[in-house]
C-alpha cells in the first residue's frame, strides 16, 4: 500500500477533457494526459482495502461488479504511487492484453465496486490504467516478442474484435500459427468500425497494437467472410482448430407504420460508414450525413450515444434520443447496493455535447415511435411519439404501456434505430452445423468456450450477446486457454 492515509488527504480527481464546443470540431480524441504527480496522488487514494472487489469480476444481479478480467488493480495503484511505472505495466500486461482499448472505453465496473466508493468518490482506475499503458508506448517499452517456439498447431480465428485479437494474442504467445479471417477491410471489429474515433482513435491507437501482433507472426485476411468467400468447411480441413469470434451483428428493428422510408437507418450502417469516411479521408457510396438535418435517434444507450456524438460532428440541426426506460437515479437505489454496478444517471459524451450546444439532454425517457410520417416523397419527415408506463402484464412481466395524451410529433429528416443487437449471424452457425441458445447465441458454456463440434470453439459477443470490451478480452483469454488445452492435452495460459 502506498500512502495509508492517502484516502483521507486526497480528493478524487478526473482526467480533464476539452470542452464540447472545442472536440465536436474534428473525430479527435477529447481526454487530456494528467500530470504523473496528480497519477501518483490518485494512486495513493487506493486503500489496500484487504478485500479488493474491484478485480473480481462478478456478475451480481445481471452485471459485472469488478473488473472482468481481474486486473491486478491495487498492486498497480500501488505501484505508480512509487513511481514505478514499469513494473505497473508488466503487472497491467499480465491480466489484460490491450490496456489502451479498456483504458479508453470501458465503463468501469471496477469503479462501481471500489471499497472507498462506499463513502467517497471511487479511486479513478480507469484513468491510471489509461496512463500506465500510454506511458508503456511513449517509453518504447512494448515491442513484439514472438514466441521462441512454435508448436506446429494451427489455429483459424473468425472475426478479429477485441475477443478475436485476445485468442490471437494468447494463443500465438503459446507456440501456435494463428490466422484471423476478417470480413471487413480492416481488423479490429468494433473497435475499428464500431466504436467511433474520437472514443477510439484508429489510426494510432488500434493500429499500433495490431502492428504490434502482426510482427509477433499473427496472420491477418481481411476482406474474407467465412461461410461465402471461404467455405467454413475448408477451414475445419486446414486448421487444427477453429474459434468463432463473429460478434452480435443482427439488429433489433422497430417494425411500425413508414419503416420502410428512406433515411431510416440502423445506427451501425451510419457509424460504420463514418469511421470509414474518416479513415479514407472521403465519404464512400454508404456515407449518411446528418448535416443540416433533424435527428431522432431510437435506444438511450451507448450506441445511441455515439450516434448522438457523430450526428453533432455533422453538424445535424437538431437531435433527439428516445429511451423507453425510466430516467435513472441521481444516486444508486436502495435496491442497487455497492458493490453492484451503480445504476445511475450519466451524462456521457454524447448527451453532453448535444446539452452544449442545443441546451439540453436530447434523451427523452418513458417515450417510445409509434409511427415515420412520410413526406409525401417517400422521405421520413417525422417521428410520432408517446409516453409509456410500465406495469406487470398478466404473466408478470413488466409491459410499457401506452400513455394516452402523451402523443408528440418531432421533425425528423434522419432517424437511427440503436435499439441493441440480437445475435450472430445464422449462415455461418448453420455451415458448421453449431447449436444455439434460445437468445439464438452460438452455444457454448462460458469458461469451456466447446461447441457441439470437436475442435470448434466460440467466444465473445457471438456467445455471450453484445456486451462490452473487456468481456471480450476476458473471453478472448478464456477461449484460448481451452483451445491450448485441447491441441496440446494441457494448458499453462492463464
Ligand atoms: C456502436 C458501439 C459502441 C460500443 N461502445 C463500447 C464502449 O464504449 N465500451 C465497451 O466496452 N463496449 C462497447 N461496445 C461493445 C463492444 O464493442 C463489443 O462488446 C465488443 O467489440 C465485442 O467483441 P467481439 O470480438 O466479440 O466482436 P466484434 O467486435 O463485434 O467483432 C466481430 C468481428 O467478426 C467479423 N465477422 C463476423 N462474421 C464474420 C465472418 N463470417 N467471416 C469473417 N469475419 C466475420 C465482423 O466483421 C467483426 O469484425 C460498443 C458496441 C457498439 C455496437
Ligand atoms: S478493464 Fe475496465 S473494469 Fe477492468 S480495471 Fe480497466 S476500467 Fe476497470
Amino acid at each position: 500500500m502506498g500512502k495509508p492515509t492517502g484516502f483521507i488527504e486526497h480528493l478524487r480527481e478526473a482526467p480533464s477533457e476539452l470542452s464540447p464546443e472545442d472536440r465536436i470540431r474534428n473525430w479527435n480524441e477529447f481526454h487530456m494526459p494528467m500530470p504523473e504527480e496528480n497519477l501518483q496522488t490518485q494512486g495513493a487514494r487506493c486503500m489496500d482495502c484487504g478485500t479488493p472487489f474491484c478485480h473480481t469480476g462478478e456478475l451480481i444481479s445481471g452485471m459485472a461488479s469488478g473488473c472482468p478480467i481481474n486486473n491486478l488493480i491495487p498492486e498497480w495503484n500501488d505501484l505508480i504511487y512509487r513511481g514505478l511505472w514499469r513494473e505497473a505495466l508488466d503487472r497491467l500486461h499480465k491480466t489484460n492484453n490491450f490496456p489502451e482499448f479498456t483504458g479508453r472505453v470501458c465503463p468501469a465496473p471496477c469503479e462501481g465496486s471500489c471499497v472507498l466508493g462506499i463513502t467517497s468518490p471511487p479511486v479513478t482506475i480507469k484513468n491510471i490504467e489509461y496512463s500506465i499503458i500510454e506511458r508503456g508506448w511513449e517509453e518504447g517499452w512494448i515491442v513484439p516478442h514472438p514466441p521462441a517456439k512454435r508448436t506446429g498447431k494451427t489455429v483459424a480465428i473468425i472475426g478479429s474484435g477485441p475477443a478475436g485479437l485476445a485468442a490471437a494474442d494468447q494463443l500465438n504467445k503459446a507456440g501456435h500459427t494463428v490466422t484471423v479471417y476478417e470480413r471487413a477491410d480492416r481488423p479490429g471489429g468494433l473497435l475499428t468500425y464500431g466504436i467511433p474515433n474520437m472514443k477510439l482513435d484508429k489510426k494510432d491507437i488500434v493500429r499500433r497494437r495490431l502492428d504490434i501482433l502482426e510482427a509477433e507472426g499473427i496472420t491477418f485476411n481481411c476482406g474474407v467472410e467465412v461461410g461465402s468467400d471461404l467455405p467454413a468447411q475448408k477451414l475445419l480441413n486446414d486448421f487444427d482448430s477453429v474459434i468463432l469470434c463473429t460478434g452480435s451483428t443482427r439488429p433489433r428493428d422497430l417494425p411500425i407504420e413508414g419503416r420502410e422510408l428512406n433515411g431510416i437507418h440502423f445506427a451501425m450502417e451510419f457509424l460504420t460508414a463514418n469511421t470509414r469516411a474518416v479513415l479514407d479521408g472521403k465519404p464512400g457510396d454508404d456515407y449518411i450525413s446528418a448535416a443540416g438535418k433533424d435527428v431522432v435517434i431510437i435506444g438511450g444507450g451507448d450506441t445511441g450515444t455515439d450516434c448522438v456524438g457523430t450526428s453533432i460532428r455533422h453538424g445535424c440541426k437538431s437531435i433527439n434520443q428516445l429511451e423507453i426506460m425510466p430516467k435513472p437515479p441521481e444516486v444508486r437505489s436502495s435496491s442497487n447496493p455497492w458493490p453492484e454496478w451503480p445504476k445511475i444517471y450519466r451524462l456521457d459524451y454524447g448527451q453532453e455535447e448535444a446539452k452544449a450546444l442545443f441546451g439540453k439532454d436530447p434523451r427523452g425517457y418513458v417515450t417510445t415511435a409509434t409511427k415515420f410520417e412520410d413526406d409525401g416523397n417517400g422521405n421520413v419527415a417525422a417521428v410520432h411519439t408517446v409516453e409509456v408506463q410500465w406495469e406487470r402484464d398478466e404473466n408478470g412481466r413488466f409491459t410499457p404501456i401506452h400513455l394516452p395524451g402523451s402523443e408528440k410529433r418531432i421533425p425528423a429528416q434522419l432517424v437511427l434505430l440503436a435499439m441493441g443487437f440480437l445475435g450472430p449471424e445464422s449462415p455461418l452457425m448453420d455451415a458448421l452445423g453449431l447449436e444455439k441458445t434460445e437468445r439464438s447465441n452460438i452455444k457454448a458454456e462460458h469458461e469451456e468456450y466447446t461447441t457441439n463440434k470437436p475442435g470448434v470453439f466460440a467466444a465473445g459477443d457471438c456467445r455471450r450477446g453484445q456486451s462490452l470490451v473487456v468481456w471480450a478480452i476476458n473471453e478472448g483469454r478464456g477461449v484460448a486457454r481451452e483451445c491450448d488445452r485441447y491441441l496440446m492435452g494441457t494448458t499453462e495460459l492463464p
